[in-house]
């Protein structure tokens, strides 16, 4: 039974843009990207260009299917760091930044007539699609490898969610593509060398910037940490802060940080291809795979930011320090301060600049 939820698409969306060779195309899913930059064999995501930019972050849509996600608190969490934040992200209802990416993605698959989604994830994609598709009485499948965390799939199970697990993480996509024909809507990547999730969904991670001006009184923060791999929020929130900017040019931009377990997105600015794999260990699992995507390379270079490579013992210490002052995240979230504390101990960081580190999922599960 699916809930009765209007469903109000922008009237001030103008089309879709690819961000990397600015060619335009209308209104639609562009599961694989913009379809020129694919055909060069340098896959690169779409975004929205809207009429007009104003002080609300604007979406697809204006009114959709939404379980309460967002307006996550910005923590300060230390005396000894006056100028750090945390914008505590495991606030939101299924646990992670995820749901805003899951409010914009169920409802265009119910708008556009979908039976489900289907999501190859390695646990908070999972939950949180779940939990909304529930919610929206869509079908959800779920794809993970099979050392899936017993606690998250306890989860998925509770909601409800079809599950398939594979032996590698690229056998997911092959399982995802083929959900797709059956007439499930692609809720991540699927594509390789990959893309990033479909623009619908990564529109919601827009707000995080709001919300973060919002919470410093006006003020841009100098710098924003955000664990990364195939970049979707990394983008999203860099794309907040730009259409802010558009709405009043007065504002900065803050550069912005990827926090990966090895170094894959340096190696890009270093001068490496993205489309390459950049093989690697971590026990940091929603922000390992050995791909990159464009639109991470690309919030890197527009904001003069860089990438941090965190180490599995440097986001445990960070975690460790965080649930003692009563804030639980996950290990791959944690590796957003370990960064911090890195960068200030290296220097990269000075102790008057205003950061914020996304802290991206609670750790629950992981307890
Ligand atoms: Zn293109």
């Amino acid at each position: 039974m699916r809930l009765a939820l209007p469903i109000k698409p922008n009237g001030k969306i103008k089309y879709l843009q690819c961000i990397r060779c600015g060619e335009t195309y209308p209104v639609d899913d562009y599961f694989e990207g913009c379809p020129k930059c694919r055909d060069e064999g340098k896959p690169a995501n779409l975004t929205f260009v809207y009429a007009e930019y104003g002080k609300e972050c604007p979406l697809p849509y204006d009114s959709y299917s939404s379980l309460g996600e967002g307006n996550t608190p910005l923590l300060p969490v230390f005396d000894e760091f006056p100028s750090f934040y945390l914008k505590y992200e495991g606030r939101n209802p299924s646990g992670s930044h995820k749901d805003r990416m899951s409010a914009m993605i169920v409802t265009r698959a119910a708008e556009k007539g979908y039976e489900g989604v289907a999501v190859a994830t390695s646990g908070n994609a999972g939950l949180s699609l779940a939990s909304y598709c529930a919610y929206f009485g869509l079908k959800c499948a779920v794809i993970a490898t099979k050392d899936l965390n017993p606690q998250v799939r306890r989860f998925l199970e509770a909601y409800g969610a079809e599950i398939h697990l594979t032996d590698t993480p690229m056998e997911r996509w092959e399982i995802l593509k083929r959900k797709k024909e059956e007439g499930f809507y692609p809720g991540s990547n699927y594509s390789n060398p990959p893309v990033g999730t479909v623009h619908f969904g990564v529109q919601g991670y827009k707000a995080v910037a709001y919300e973060i001006v919002g919470q410093l009184k006006g003020t841009v923060p100098d710098k924003v940490l955000v664990p990364a791999s195939r970049g979707d929020l990394l983008w999203g929130v860099w794309l907040g802060f730009k259409e802010m900017k558009q709405a009043d040019p007065s504002l900065a931009l803050p550069a912005m940080i990827a926090c990966e377990p090895f170094a894959r997105l340096s190696r890009v600015l270093d001068g490496e291809d993205y489309t390459r794999s950049f093989p690697g260990e971590t026990a940091l699992k929603s922000i390992d795979g050995t791909t990159v995507t464009y639109q991470a390379v690309k919030a890197l270079r527009e904001s003069n930011g860089f990438a941090v490579e965190i180490s599995n013992e440097e986001a445990e210490a960070a975690r460790k320090e965080l649930a003692k002052r009563g804030i639980l995240l996950e290990l791959s979230s944690a590796a957003s301060y370990g960064a911090y504390k890195k960068l200030r101990k290296n220097g990269a960081v000075g102790e008057e600049e205003v950061v914020v580190a996304i802290g991206t999922s609670s750790g629950f599960v992981e307890i």
